[in-house]
């Protein structure tokens, strides 16, 4: 059902008067998707928060939590003989520890930017004689399209198409945020398109196990007004659950048909995240099935010792700990033409999107 602007004025109001009501002490709420972190600072939301809301970003922007280990490798893959990268834009810019995705295409790199898994299958078909590697960047959200594009290059019989997986599920990371013992995290803004696809029960946990309220949340101002209204009034209550606010979209199952192909094709694995180290069981690697796709098993790779760029503090932004605004760079000496760290690269980094619509004006710590 739309609501009218002026119905949904009055919704907007009647959540905001009731946050504010219930904002009897400091609250710290991570919204873990950088399309929220965006979208709260689009919707202008930090500004109808009262003092003791505070909100901060999390583990859930996909090129933001690959690890420079990633970015290294798939530059190693592009120096490979004969072989083209295909990769969705805003990895191209994300530091290395010596170099970039960028600086490798401007050095004569054959590295192609791509807007859906499947454009690599055509550029696969189009040059026969070169191995097209697929950077697989992504939550729950991206992976099935990626594991169907496996699929299809299965079908059509294509043995020069090869996927290099950097995908991530975003449960674990909340587990490992969570155990943390720095963690001070009172509620969870959740990820509304991976609980699309993985469904409610990977987030019960969060509730049930360590006692803090979670909301799966749309995308829409009023759908995160309304997400934090819930989670603040489940703190007041001290009884937390797992509630669903998108459900116009968020079935409990999730979608059943996209994880059956996710599950054919990937398996869980340990992988590195920026900023936290390895996750148990937060990676997708191809199963023994689809391994002949998997770029790390069939391309001789050599690359250097990876290493994070100095002084950079995306680590602790995404594990909620600071602010962008807290990092001694922040609009000094990075910022988005000249990042230093991959928070601000992508549109979806917090670092970029404070840079770009908050300027360091919300700065604390
Ligand atoms: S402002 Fe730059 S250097 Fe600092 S944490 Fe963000 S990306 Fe890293």
């Amino acid at each position: 059902m739309r609501l009218t602007v002026e119905e949904t004025g009055r919704a907007a109001r009647f959540f905001a008067d009731g946050i504010k009501r219930m904002a009897s002490r400091p609250v710290r709420i991570m919204e873990v998707c950088g399309t929220h972190t965006v979208a709260i600072f689009r919707a202008g939301i930090r500004q109808l928060l009262p003092p003791e809301v505070e909100l901060v970003s999390g583990p859930g922007c996909p090129v933001c939590v690959t690890p420079n280990e990633y970015i290294d490798t798939a530059i190693a893959c592009s120096r490979c003989p004969d072989t083209v990268i295909a990769t969705f834009g805003d990895m191209l810019r994300v530091p290395g520890s010596q170099s970039s995705l960028m600086a490798e295409k401007a050095q004569g790199a054959d590295i192609r930017i791509v807007y859906s898994p499947l454009d690599s299958l055509r550029i696969a078909r189009e040059n026969p004689g070169k191995k097209v590697v697929f950077l697989a960047v992504g939550f729950e959200t991206t992976a099935p399209t990626a594991a169907a594009t496996v699929l299809q290059a299965e079908q059509q019989g294509l043995e020069n198409f090869f996927v290099l997986s950097a995908h991530k599920l975003a449960p674990p990371a909340l587990k490992a945020i969570l155990a943390a013992p720095d963690s001070r995290i009172d509620g969870f803004l959740l990820p509304g398109h991976t609980a699309a696809i993985s469904g409610l029960a990977p987030y019960r946990f969060v509730a049930e196990e360590h006692r803090v309220p979670a909301v799966v949340t749309g995308f829409e101002a009023l759908d995160i007004l309304q997400a934090i209204y819930l989670l603040l009034k489940q703190i007041a209550a001290g009884q937390p659950v797992l509630v669903n606010q998108y459900r116009r979209v968020v079935k409990s199952a999730g979608n059943p048909a996209a994880m059956r192909v996710l599950n054919q094709v990937y398996r869980p694995v340990d992988t590195v995240w920026r900023g936290f180290g390895v996750i148990a069981g937060s990676g997708l690697r191809l199963t023994a099935a689809y391994e002949r796709y998997d770029a790390a098993a069939a391309l001789p790779l050599v690359k250097a010792v990876s290493r994070e760029p100095a002084g950079c503090r995306c680590g602790e932004v995404l594990r909620g700990l600071i602010v962008p605004a807290g990092c001694p760079h922040f609009g000094q000496s990075c910022t988005p033409e000249h990042p230093v760290g991959a928070c601000m690269v992508s549109v979806e980094g917090a670092c970029a999107a404070w840079y770009k619509y908050g300027q360091g004006r919300w700065h604390y710590e």
